[in-house]
């Protein structure tokens, strides 16, 4: 879970914290009143992404916004399938088969997107746009400032506890391509387990995956970049 606050505040995910003791006491102790909270944006449909939104949206009064095609995730408390993208992805999926990911409770979204979704309304200068590719709902948080939150883009492995790239996609191609667009306008990647990566160590990840997706990216990425520094 991310709190971001400009101008107004917006809370990024919800965890799967099933404590609501522990979410008010954390708000004390940083001094900030629940009612304050404009938005609660879920980044997709898995539930350790938004098991605790309907409690969230009850405490706070805020609406909660996801993606299109997280509504059933989000209504029925069922995250959409798991797809393993490399052969380390089975074993992924092995681990968190042990792990008990039921949501706290389904949570009604009041607001839903498309493409791009303007924060300005709630106070907070950026967008959440639509980065598919982890899942097909999967949306990233993208601030004027260039930093962004993208959800489980990028994760902290539980298997190496290192750095990485996800061990899930539903789409491969369509999550390389997300990548590239969050590249051309972010300096600062927030992973969804609480990590983040400035751009180049971002590169360097993406140059690290074996996947054919990832070279194909890179390849692009640095012929746009060459052809940058011919204009000057
Ligand atoms: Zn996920």
């Amino acid at each position: 879970m991310y709190l971001v606050i400009d101008r107004g505040m917006i809370i990024i995910d919800t965890g799967l914290e099933r404590i609501k003791e522990k979410y008010i006491e954390a708000f004390s102790e940083a001094d900030i009143r629940m009612q304050d909270v404009n938005l609660i944006v879920v980044t997709h449909g898995h539930a350790d992404h938004f098991s605790f939104a309907g409690e969230f949206k009850r405490m706070t009064g805020a609406p909660v916004l996801c993606h299109n095609l997280a509504i059933t995730a989000l209504r029925t408390g069922k995250s959409p399938e798991y797809v393993p993208r490399e052969e380390k992805g089975k074993e992924f999926l092995e681990l968190i088969g042990t792990l008990d990911l039921t949501p706290y409770g389904p949570v009604d979204p009041d607001l839903t997107f498309e493409n791009e979704f303007d924060l300005a309304p709630y106070g907070i200068s950026g967008k959440v746009i639509h980065t598919p590719g982890h899942s097909d709902c999967s949306s990233s948080v993208v601030l004027d400032s260039g930093e962004a939150f993208v959800g489980d883009m990028l994760i902290d492995s539980p298997l190496t506890g290192e750095m990485r790239l996800p061990y899930l996609a539903s789409d491969e191609s369509r999550l390389f391509q997300s990548y590239r667009k969050l590249l051309g306008m972010t300096e600062v990647f927030y992973g969804g387990h609480g990590t983040h990566l400035f751009k180049m160590e971002m590169l360097e990840l993406i140059r690290k995956d074996k996947s054919p997706e990832a070279k194909k990216l890179l390849d692009e990425y640095n012929a746009e970049e060459k052809q940058g520094w011919a204009r000057f």
